[in-house]
């Protein structure tokens, strides 16, 4: 079948708040009624899941809330793993690489799963035309949005922290419609979300959502496609390393799909997610079954993010407490979370690349160390099915064989600049 004759997915929103069902008009992030804090949720008119003949991670757009195709998307990769698995005692690890490893057919040059997003985000139907999309980023979903965009020319402020703008390396120059702002160095990923709130009360920008864009979930939920395809049938534990637990949500619906499916199984993947110490704010209200995050200073929560290595999961305003969001997630899947040093990630991340041959971001190695440590368990079953989510590979390689730019920030703005001045700045970026 030619690819341009698939037909894109009939879908539906739902608020999981009143259940309350709507179409997908106007860039929806939330409840038409002014409910308690709560996720909507895409409800797919095909409940039987189906790889289409369509390029890059399109091929599973029946389960994406998209309207069109963009131009150079790639997909999560599954496979066994043979090696890794062997040293751990596990006879069903898969691991699900989100990355760049030509030899397995993964083709992400951001080297970040945060590509399945942004396909996905982009993809989906907007009345915003016109307007400037806003993303605020710890890094990787900064990568993958400003490659999206500059590649499809679709207009996007990127705000991100000063101490993450390494993160913004890029095969290509971006296109003029791609602009950097940052927070000064010190500054976090909240930092960097507060800007982005800013920017979004002009008119002539709009939120991405982040957590609440069915778009953005329902992207990262390919990686859990690929892996049930992959293997047929529902793992039993899903490990990923988290900040906003926004995967972790994705990869809970995108099992409850299944579920309705009804050819994989119906049960509920164990979610086993991990943060990296000391920035475990979700572990912290996990462990005692609480539904809201305790508090912390924002001086506290800065410097905690300050010594992890993997930056990019350092989160102060996860989507957990609300409906929909992680508590309900790791409640309905009888989840854990875990807690990784920086140490045992770092061994985590050189035993898979011995192993495996591939290298990982430092987030990924918090996934790999705390599969580590949860098959050290006495009762973990180690014939249970795994999905080992590595959520970034191969950066390293590409910018081996590749020769890659730094983008740079159009403007700095310290964290006491007033608000009518970042206006003026940013309105005139574009
Ligand atoms: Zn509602």
């Amino acid at each position: 079948m030619n690819a341009k004759q698939e037909k894109l997915p009939n879908y539906q929103l739902e608020s999981l708040c009143c259940h309350h069902h709507f179409e997908d008009k106007k860039w929806e992030l939330n409840c038409p009624f002014s409910h308690e804090p709560a996720l909507i949720r895409s409800c797919y008119t095909d409940k039987l899941f189906e790889i289409k003949e369509l390029p890059g991670i399109y091929r599973f757009s029946c389960w994406l809330p998209i309207n069109k195709i963009l131009e150079g998307s790639a997909a999560p990769v599954t496979y066994k793993s043979e090696h890794l698995a062997k040293k751990l005692g596990l006879s069903n690890l898969h691991i699900t690489f989100n990355g760049y490893w030509p030899e397995k057919g993964a083709w992400m040059k951001t080297a970040s799963f945060k590509e399945c997003e942004a396909y996905s985000v982009c993809a989906r139907n907007t009345p915003n035309r016109n307007k400037i999309m806003v993303v605020a980023s710890a890094g990787n979903t900064a990568r993958a949005f400003a490659k999206v965009c500059s590649e499809n020319k679709i207009p996007l402020l990127i705000c991100i922290p000063e101490d993450n703008l390494d993160a913004l390396w890029f095969e290509k120059e971006l296109d003029d419609c791609v602009k950097i702002v940052a927070t000064e160095k010190g500054s976090d990923y909240f930092d960097a979300i507060h800007l982005s709130n800013i920017a979004c009360e002009i008119d002539r920008f709009f939120p991405e959502g982040g957590a609440k864009n069915v778009a953005r979930r329902d992207g990262m939920g390919t990686t859990v496609l690929s892996a049930v395809s992959t293997i047929g049938a529902i793992p039993d534990f899903y490990f990923q390393a988290i900040g906003s637990g926004t995967g972790a949500i994705a990869a809970w619906e995108a099992n409850l799909r299944f579920i309705e499916d009804g050819r994989f199984g119906n049960h509920k993947m164990k979610l086993i997610l991990s943060q990296n110490e000391p920035f475990t704010p979700i572990k912290l209200a996990w462990d005692k079954k609480s539904r809201d995050l305790f508090s912390i200073s924002d001086d506290q929560a800065r410097k905690d993010a300050a010594i992890i290595d993997a930056k990019v999961l350092a989160n102060r305003k996860p989507p957990y407490s609300l409906v929909g969001g992680l508590f309900d997630a790791l409640s309905e899947t009888e989840g854990e979370v875990l807690s990784i040093t920086n140490k045992e990630a770092r061994m985590a991340s050189n035993l898979f690349k011995e192993l495996e041959k591939s290298d990982i971001d430092s987030a990924a190695a918090i996934a790999v160390a705390s599969l580590i440590k949860k098959t050290q368990e006495k009762n973990f079953d180690k014939n249970a099915v795994i999905m080992l989510n590595i959520t970034s590979g191969g950066a390293e390689r590409f910018r081996q064989e590749h020769k890659t730019i730094n983008a740079m920030a159009e403007h700095i703005f310290r964290l006491n600049t007033d608000k009518e001045e970042i206006k003026k700045v940013l309105n005139n970026l574009f």
